[in-house]
C-alpha cells in the first residue's frame, strides 16, 4: 500500500511504500533530505510530523526519545508511512545535489598504515565519472545485500582513485574480512557519494576539526581541498586517539601544520602508552577543545568518528556557546544486523 507525503515547506510530494522509508523514497524521487547514518542512530535526518502516522520496523537504539515523539520528531531514514502525511523537512536544494551511483571498483592498494588501520585505494572505471564533496563517504555493497560505510579520505581529483582508510572492528564482519583475506586487484561494488558532512563554502568562519580514530579520513578529505583550492580561513584539527601509534597519519597532519600557517594541528590521546611522546596533550579530545576555545561562538566545528565522541562534542560545545547550525558531524554509527 503506498500513502502520499507532502513536504513543508519545499511543497515536493511522493509516494511512499508502507514498506520503505521515507528517506528512501525521496532519494529514489531526487528530493535531497539531510541524513547522515541511514541506521535511525545519528538523528541527522530528524524531523517534524505535523499530520499523519508513521511506524518503525525496528525499535531498538532509535535516535528519538520519547518526548520528541510525543512532540511530533520522526526519523525519516527509518520511519514508514501508515497514512498520508505531512512532513517539515529540510530539503537540500538541487544546486548541491551530486548524483549517486553504484559502480565497481578495483582495490588498486592496500597499506597498512598502523596495528589497526588499513589505507585502501580503489580504483574506479576508466570512462565514469564520480563526483563527491570532500567529506562525504561511500557504502560498500555486500553480496549477501547488507552494506558497510566508509569515508573518503582524500580530495575530489587527488590521484583518480578513491582512499579509504579501515579501522579493524573485533569480530567484524566486513573489517575481519578486509584484513585477514581482501587482495588488492579485488573488485568492490561501492555506492555513493553519501552524506552532508563536507565544507560550507559560504562561510568565512574559522573553523575546528574534531577527528575520532578513523574518524580523520573525512577531515583529510576536507583540509586536502582547502589546501588545493587556497581557502585560508584558520583551521584547528584535534585528533583524538587511544595512544600515539593510533596517530596513523601524524607526520601528514605535522606536515601541513609546517608548511601552512594558517592550519593549526593538536594531537590529544586518552590512554596514552609509558613511552608515547610527553609533549603530547592527554585527555579526551573535545575537553581539549573547550579549555582552548571557551568560547566557540564565532567558529564552526566539523566532528567525525566515534558516536560518543561526537555526542559528547555537541553537548560540550552548546556549552560553549557554539551556535548547533555550525556543528557539522559524521558519526561513525555500525550498521544493525539484518
Ligand atoms: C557515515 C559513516 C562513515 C564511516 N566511515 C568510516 C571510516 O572512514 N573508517 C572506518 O574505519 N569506519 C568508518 N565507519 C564505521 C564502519 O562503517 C564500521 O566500523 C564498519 O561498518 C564495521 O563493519 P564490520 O562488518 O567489520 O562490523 P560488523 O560485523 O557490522 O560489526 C560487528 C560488531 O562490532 C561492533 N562494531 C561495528 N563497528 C564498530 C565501530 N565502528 N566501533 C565500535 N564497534 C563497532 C558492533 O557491536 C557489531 O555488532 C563509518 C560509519 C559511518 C556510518
Amino acid at each position: 500500500m503506498k500513502y502520499r507525503v507532502n513536504l513543508q515547506p519545499s511543497y515536493h510530494t511522493l509516494d511512499v511504500d508502507e514498506n520503505e522509508s521515507i528517506l528512501s523514497a525521496a532519494l529514489r524521487e531526487g528530493i535531497h533530505l539531510a541524513y547522515g547514518c541511514r541506521s535511525g542512530t545519528c538523528g541527522t535526518c530528524k524531523s517534524v510530523l505535523l499530520e499523519g502516522k508513521v511506524a518503525y520496523p525496528v525499535e531498538q537504539a532509535l535516535a528519538l526519545t520519547d518526548e520528541e515523539r510525543q512532540h511530533g520528531a520522526a526519523l525519516l531514514c527509518q520511519a514508514q508511512p501508515r497514512s498520508d502525511l505531512t512532513i517539515a523537512a529540510q530539503v537540500i536544494p538541487h544546486d548541491d545535489v551530486i548524483v549517486v551511483k553504484k559502480l565497481p571498483c578495483r582495490v588498486s592498494q592496500k597499506q597498512l598504515v598502523c596495528h589497526d588501520v588499513l589505507r585502501l585505494l580503489l580504483k574506479l572505471p576508466v570512462m565514469e565519472k564520480f563526483s563527491y564533496r570532500a567529506g562525504q563517504y561511500i557504502d560498500i555493497l555486500l553480496p549477501d545485500g547488507r552494506r558497510r560505510s566508509f569515508s573518503l579520505a582524500n580530495a575530489p581529483f587527488v590521484n583518480g582513485s578513491l582512499e579509504l582508510h579501515v579501522r579493524h572492528v573485533e569480530g567484524g564482519d566486513f573489517t575481519g574480512y578486509v584484513f585477514k583475506e581482501l587482495e588488492e586487484k579485488t573488485i568492490l561494488r561501492v555506492e555513493g557519494p553519501h552524506g552532508q558532512f563536507f565544507l560550507r563554502e559560504d562561510s568565512d568562519r574559522p573553523i575546528i576539526f574534531m577527528a575520532g580514530g578513523t574518524g580523520f579520513a573525512p577531515i583529510k578529505s576536507i583540509i586536502e581541498f582547502c589546501i588545493i583550492n587556497d581557502i585560508q580561513r584558520p583551521m584547528y584539527l584535534y585528533w583524538g586517539a587511544r595512544a600515539q601509534q593510533d596517530l596513523y597519519m601524524n607526520d601528514l597532519a605535522a606536515l601541513w601544520a609546517k608548511d601552512f600557517p594558517h592550519i593549526h594541528y593538536i594531537p590529544v590521546l586518552s590512554a596514552p602508552k609509558p613511552q608515547d611522546d610527553k609533549s603530547i596533550r592527554t585527555g579526551l579530545v573535545h575537553e581539549a577543545i573547550t579549555k582552548d576555545f571557551p568560547d566557540l561562538s564565532g567558529y564552526e566545528v566539523y566532528a567525525s568518528g566515534p558516536p560518543m565522541m561526537v555526542k559528547a562534542g555537541k553537548e560540550a560545545f552548546a556549552r560553549c556557546h557554539l551556535p548547533p547550525e555550525h556543528y557539522y558531524s559524521d558519526a561513525f554509527e555500525f550498521q544493525r544486523p539484518k
